[in-house]
């Protein structure tokens, strides 16, 4: 099991509370966003083009540690930008492990090695480097050379130290499925807890637009990747997801699976879209229309949407019902099967963009990593509250 024990138990009996509540809209994954400054400026990232005024913001360790009590999420993951750069980082950490909470902290892993100090080993807490692939790949997305030795460095170093360690993917269309299974080899020689992976998502503010997938080459895209594949892969997800991932399962996203909360407060209805914020995840429940989205919704932007945020919470309920707990061992049981494709899926696949050359990575000056460029639509959402009931502004302000 690529997770501890009392975290498989305490994630079980919090879902199994829920139904027994008949709660329909639970949150499973708080995504904490404490700052939206990164040290980098990857190429398909989607959090970094704010405006300096809003780069500024911190949620205080304080306000983090309400919201995670209010959502009551068990594990939450703290993402951003860059969450090692905030400087109330380990009172964030220390908040929710005293809260009962499970922490994966997303980074990029530059500021890792240094960082280590300040924490120290338990297993409700586990550091979730980003890793886009093998060196070529991984440098290419994050724009930066070598930076994919630095983490990898970073990640040894933090196993040696006795830290759980996990990595998080994301794939473009330009994934070279063989070079991903070497890509997982190689994490699991390194010693990482369990590899999480999603498909890219086209965020209308990510610098490059042709990276993206969809969703019928998402799903043959994993097919090439997880067909075949290792018992010593290890990931950090459910086994239905996978599933999901490469075709086998359907399933509707459940945003407020995976709730969010940043420097402007509750984001809706998801990680992705900013569709405007509210002060109480309460509000977030009862006011977010959420029959818009996903592939049932009408909302054009969850079409071809398959990422872990959006779906992972999906399996995981699936899998507490009968039913569902059936999938759950099918797919465990057929995940290295050979996959087989139709005429269809092989032509598409073949036949897509291809992304060549220089990518958008944007120059930054040095010391202003995330100064990617000029957005008209963040420039907008920061200034004016839009579309939400109350001010953006004056939310961010409040933070
Ligand atoms: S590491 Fe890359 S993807 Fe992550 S927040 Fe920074 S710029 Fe965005
Ligand atoms: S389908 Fe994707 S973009 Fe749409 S609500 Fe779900 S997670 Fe967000």
């Amino acid at each position: 099991m690529p997770v501890p024990v009392s975290q498989a138990y305490t994630v079980a009996k919090y879902v199994l509370t829920q139904k027994v509540k008949r709660n329909k809209r639970y949150p499973l994954v708080l995504m904490l966003e404490p700052l939206f400054r990164c040290n980098l400026a990857c190429e398909g990232c989607g959090k970094i083009q704010f405006p300096e005024h809003v780069l500024k913001k911190r949620v205080s360790a304080e306000k983090a540690l309400a919201a995670a009590e209010e959502c009551g999420a068990p594990i939450v993951s703290i993402a951003g930008g860059e969450p090692l750069i905030h400087p109330e980082i380990q009172d964030i950490v220390e908040g929710l492990i005293k809260q009962g909470r499970y922490i994966y902290l997303c980074t990029n892993a530059l500021l890792l090695e240094r960082a280590l100090k300040k924490f120290t080993p338990n297993k409700q807490l586990s550091f979730s480097v980003h890793m886009d692939g093998l060196k070529e790949e991984h440098d290419k997305s994050v724009c930066r050379d070598g930076t994919y030795e630095i983490a990898l460095s970073a990640i040894k170093k933090a196993v040696d130290m006795g830290f759980r360690v996990t990595t998080n993917t994301t794939l473009f269309n330009t994934a070279n499925p063989a070079r991903v299974r070497e890509f997982f080899d190689e994490l699991m020689t390194v010693g990482v807890e369990g590899m999480m992976v999603s498909p890219g998502y086209a965020y209308e503010k990510a610098p490059e637009q042709d990276i993206f997938l969809e969703r019928n080459i998402t799903k043959t895209l994993f097919k090439k990747i997880f067909g075949d594949g290792k018992d010593e892969w290890r990931f950090n997800h459910s086994p239905n997801f996978l599933a999901f991932l490469r075709g086998d399962i359907d399933y509707d996203c459940t945003p407020w699976g995976n709730p969010t909360y940043n420097v402007f407060g509750w984001q809706k209805p998801c990680y992705l879209l900013a569709d405007g914020y509210v002060r109480s995840f309460q509000e977030l429940i009862d006011t977010t229309d959420w029959p818009r989205y996903g592939q049932k919704g009408t909302d054009p932007r969850c079409k071809n949407c398959m990422v872990h945020c959006g779906y992972e919470a999906s399996a995981v309920d699936d899998a507490f019902s009968i039913s569902g707990g059936l999938r759950l061992l099918k797919a465990a049981k057929t995940f290295n099967r050979p996959a087989t494709f139709t005429a269809e899926e092989l032509e598409a696949f073949d036949n897509q963009k291809p992304y060549m050359g220089a990518h958008a990575c944007a120059t930054q000056p040095e010391g202003e990593a995330t100064k990617s460029g000029k957005d008209e639509l963040m420039e907008q959402l920061a200034a004016r509250g839009q579309s939400s009931p109350k001010s953006d502004q004056e939310l961010a302000k409040r933070n």
